[in-house]
């Protein structure tokens, strides 16, 4: 594997501007969110920072017998409601200081969805794209090996993320269940089906981006029918949510991807944009759509806009550039804290990240809790449970904006805030 050694080690992104740096994006958040509670000083301190932080440097032998040394970390944020619960990302540019910010997110987020969990989140640096799967499964194995201790049922249960997936999830559930010397399928979620999966989880974080734009469009009194959608990622979240949006009558009028974007102002077949990027590899060039500057793409006049991909996509420089009423975040922290007052001012409707891409930890909770009664659901007990539970919280959430007069990501914050205060100070400080 050329290259390789080169990667593994690569320094972790440095974020140029403090702007693109996602822990200062959540922090302000949180600055913002915890002054308007007011919350106590101490215990705003209690909630900032992350409980436990794990560095690993997880030596691998290659394919071709050299020996490399990779980084992993995992972090959880809080265990005041409940086990850690968060995924576990594999990429080159995987920085402590984004895994912090993702797994304070997945805090607020479980907070937000009134799941009985904490947040946490794990990443490994390394570069997919270059290692055979014997080299991933050696890196997943060892990975979990080091963090043993602190994961399980109970304890912290990771899920996939970007670049890991149910054969991960299949991997670390192995590699746990043999240090116990019992098959223990809860202490992962997002499984393979016969693994202690749960029916409906892949569809899960898309099919929750669009329960809550659905509930968005009730409140304009639009009809998918005459909704332009505009969705940048074509990943598991991107692609799902462009799948189950189409077939629910959304015009998906372009699709956006890191080399290029296509365009078909009368609605693309999704379907068959997918076969299109499994043969070939990429969704340019396709038969029923032109292709499109990226940048422009992001900036066509629609109805919703889907930012299912990575960090950083709508910040301060370009914020004002969308044509869009509704934003709805199928990705983790999409928007910069410093593109939100711009947003405001344009009156753009935010669904935010911690509500709008929470349906795929929701599906985990249920996944986990089928795993440990050992029943299963069907697929239709778990969607109606999935939109029951999106739908509630998307209602508390706008009723919080309402209330308390802001914006619905600050209102996503203060009810989030609220609940783990709660649980904390319910608990008392130990010690
Ligand atoms: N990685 C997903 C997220 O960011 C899912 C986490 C989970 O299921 O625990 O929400």
């Amino acid at each position: 594997m050329s290259g390789v050694i080169a990667q593994a080690n690569a320094p972790s992104h440095s974020h140029e501007s403090p702007e693109f740096n996602p822990q200062i994006s959540a922090e302000a958040r949180f600055d913002q969110a915890a002054a308007l509670l007011k919350i106590d000083a101490g215990l705003q301190k209690v909630l900032r920072a992350p409980a436990r932080e794990i560095t690993v440097n997880i030596p691998v032998m290659l394919d071709d017998g050299r020996l490399e040394v990779f980084t992993g970390y995992r972090v959880q944020h809080s265990l005041a409601r409940g086990p850690a619960k968060g995924g576990i990302r594999y990429a080159p540019d995987v920085s402590i200081e984004e895994v912090r910010a993702l797994a304070a997110w997945m805090t607020w987020k479980c907070a937000v969805l009134d799941l009985p969990y904490g947040g946490g989140k794990g990443g490994v640096i390394c570069n997919p794209a270059q290692l055979s799967q014997v080299e991933l499964e050696r890196i997943t194995r060892r990975y979990t090996s080091e963090i043993i201790e602190f994961i399980g049922p109970e304890k912290d249960v990771p899920a996939p993320d970007m670049n890991t997936n149910e054969q991960t999830m299949a991997w670390i559930m192995d590699t746990y269940s043999m240090h116990q010397r019992e098959t223990t399928t809860a202490v992962v979620t997002g499984k393979p089906l016969n693994l202690g999966g749960s029916r409906g989880r892949t569809e899960a974080t898309g099919r929750g981006c669009l329960l809550v734009t659905l509930e968005a469009l009730k409140l304009f009194n639009w009809k998918p029918e005459d909704t332009r959608v505009v969705i940048q990622g074509f990943g598991n979240v991107g692609g799902m949510a462009a799948k189950l949006m189409a077939r629910t009558g959304f015009k998906i009028i372009a699709i956006v991807e890191w080399d290029g974007a296509v365009y078909n102002p009368n609605g693309l077949d999704i379907e068959k944009l997918m076969r299109h990027k499994k043969e070939t590899g990429s969704i340019v060039d396709f038969a029923e759509g032109e292709n499109m500057d990226r940048f422009e793409a992001m900036y066509l006049e629609c109805e919703v806009l889907v930012p299912a991909a990575k960090e950083n996509v709508i910040t301060s420089q370009n914020a004002d550039k969308l044509r869009t009423r509704i934003i709805c975040e199928g990705a983790n922290g999409p928007t910069t804290h410093l593109a939100d007052p711009i947003l405001r001012d344009k009156k753009i409707f935010v669904i935010p990240d911690i509500l709008a891409n929470a349906g795929g930890v929701t599906v985990s909770y249920f996944e986990w809790v089928q795993d440990r009664m050992g029943y299963f659901w069907s697929e239709d007990e778990v969607n109606r449970r999935l939109a029951e539970r999106m739908v509630e919280s998307f209602k508390d959430v706008v009723n919080y904006a309402g209330k308390h007069k802001v914006d619905n990501r600050t209102a996503a914050y203060l009810l989030a805030l609220d609940r783990v205060q709660f649980a904390i100070k319910l608990r008392g400080i130990y010690g």
